[in-house]
């Protein structure tokens, strides 16, 4: 049977992870661990130890160790190369195993996490390339006696913590950078999908990983977490989570003036002019908000149309939501999965109630689809909103989408940018002139010009405003985790300055 048409089942039993310290397991022993329930199924699906500060403290030694000592940093960019192109195989070959296990503790359709393990197997092997021509400058301009040089040097270790929307893909965005830029690390996945990260360890191992350049540490973010982006010996951190903790992190960094790479939330706006092909536009548009659950840094949940065809588009949008196929992720037909936890359930819940107490206007989905067992939520788009309405500024992170009008492009450039976020946008129009102006105008790390969440890992992704600092992927993604020396060579005989 092939993957299209074969519906898999949950395991019988949770799958039992360890920890992964200094290119091994440890298993939990006497700690404490934490069952992850299948947030489409109900049943328990993994099983991960929570790690102590003790095991962190190993776990940042091990990295330390292993990054002082040059056994990975002193390597050639054709030797990482090597180890990624082997890690991007590995992936490959491990396609099926761990598109499964994403899809039980995220809750992700089976076919998208299919989509993403491949994505990161793709990630993988541009790295490869990066980690080969990372270079850095030279001034050869300075006179006869003088050579700069401008070296780029690995951070040291670092620390990153991961998010449950995207577990592996994200990691897949971020490891292998860091990787090529020499750097060691200590992950912290989150306590709800730690095992797609726990098997990227015992990927990179078996892919020539030296060991101790790779850790992980699972348990919560409040407690592990917070003791990671804490630890002095750390000396930066990759975050990629709420504001509310990126905050923290502000905080945390101050023990020893750490890095801080931060991609935050967004509220993405989806401009759409009268000019555009509106049917591929509703497309977008709805897949743009379906895409993950809506639970995307990216998701476009703010729909801003032009007032001569909204009430069309409006048609055209509901109609195609109308025929999204949600349920079980483990159906390689469903396009929309579960919720994929309990706290980001209610948040939604919460947004679908509170919107029409504000004002605004349901025009379809609003239901949470009641199933035996999991957490399912109706795309939902809600017309009559206005900018202060909560459902308008607050990431929902959830298939939850408000539609406003505009009259002008100024107008449309004006409402999105009325938000604390920054981080991506969407603009449908045929008219060239048009797309470049709104997109020049318009303040977010990544636009998009009649499409929406798509790319590779050439282009690099990051926020402007509260949606954070610093930029991943593509060439930026590397150098993001080094940093630079200016080094004075001088030439011949030096003149005395004591004669
Ligand atoms: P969090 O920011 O709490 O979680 C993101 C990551 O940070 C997880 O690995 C989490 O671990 C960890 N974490 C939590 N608290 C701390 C801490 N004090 N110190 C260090 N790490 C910590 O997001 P939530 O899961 O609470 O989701 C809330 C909202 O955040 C969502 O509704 C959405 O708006 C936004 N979000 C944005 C994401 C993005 O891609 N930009 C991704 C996820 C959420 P653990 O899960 O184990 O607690």
């Amino acid at each position: 049977m092939d993957n299209a048409s074969h519906i898999l089942t949950p395991p019988a039993e949770p799958r039992i992870f360890g920890f992964y310290l200094d290119g091994d397991w440890i298993a939990s022993g006497d700690r404490q661990v934490f069952e992850r329930a299948s947030p489409a199924h109900g049943v328990p699906v993994t099983r991960i130890p929570k790690c102590t500060e003790d095991d962190l403290n190993a776990a940042v030694a091990s990295a330390r160790v292993a990054f002082e000592d040059r056994r990975w940093s002193g390597l050639s960019g054709t030797e990482h190369a090597a180890v990624l192109l082997n890690a991007a195989a590995l992936i490959r070959e491990r396609s099926e195993e761990i598109a499964y296990f994403e899809t039980l503790e995220n809750g992700k359709p089976i076919a998208q996490s299919r989509g993403e393990v491949d994505g990161a197997a793709s990630i993988c092997e541009y790295a490869a390339g990066a980690a080969r021509s990372l270079h850095g400058d030279t001034f050869n301009n300075l006179g006869d006696k003088m050579l700069g040089l401008v070296t780029r040097e690995p951070i040291g270790v670092v620390g990153l913590i991961t998010p449950w929307n995207f577990p592996f893909f994200i990691l897949a965005e971020r490891v292998p950078f860091i990787l090529a830029s020499g750097c060691t690390i200590v992950a912290k996945p989150s306590e709800v999908t730690s095992a797609t990260t726990l098997m990227m360890a015992e990927i990179l191992t078996e892919a020539g990983l030296p060991d101790g350049v790779f850790n992980v540490v699972t348990g919560s973010g409040s407690e592990i977490g917070q003791a990671l982006i804490e630890h002095d010996d750390i000396d930066m951190v990759s975050f990629t989570g709420s504001t509310a903790v990126g905050r923290r992190l502000l905080q945390a960094a101050t023990g020893n003036f750490k890095r801080l790479g931060l991609e935050l939330g967004g509220k993405n706006p989806q401009i759409v002019f009268a000019d555009a092909d509106l049917e591929d536009a509703a497309d977008g548009v709805a897949f743009g908000i379906c895409f993950n659950t809506g639970q995307c840094c990216v998701s476009g949940s703010r729909l801003l149309v032009e007032r001569s065809v909204a009430s069309q588009f409006e048609t055209l949008l509901t109609e195609r939501l109308s025929r999204v196929k949600i349920g079980d992720p483990l159906d390689p037909q469903t396009q929309v999965g579960a919720i994929t936890t309990p706290a980001q359930n209610e948040t939604i819940v919460r947004h679908l109630e509170g919107g029409p107490k504000e004002g605004a206007r349901i025009v379809c989905g609003g239901g949470v689809l009641i199933t035996e067992r999991g957490q399912f939520i109706q795309p939902t788009v809600f017309a009559d909103v206005t900018p202060d309405m909560a459902l308008a500024r607050e990431e929902i992170f959830g298939p939850v989408l408000t539609m406003q009008s505009f009259d002008t492009d100024e107008e449309a450039v004006a409402m999105a940018n009325d938000t604390e976020y920054g981080l991506a946008a969407s603009i449908w129009t045929k008219n060239i002139d048009r797309a470049v102006a709104t997109m020049r105008r318009v303040q977010a790390g990544r636009v998009w010009v009649n499409t929406t969440i798509t790319g590779g890992p050439e282009m690099p992704i990051g926020g402007f405003k509260q949606s954070g600092w610093g930029r991943e992927t593509g060439i930026y993604g590397v150098e993001e985790y080094t940093q630079v020396k200016s080094v004075h060579i001088e030439l011949g005989k030096r003149t005395h300055w004591i004669s």
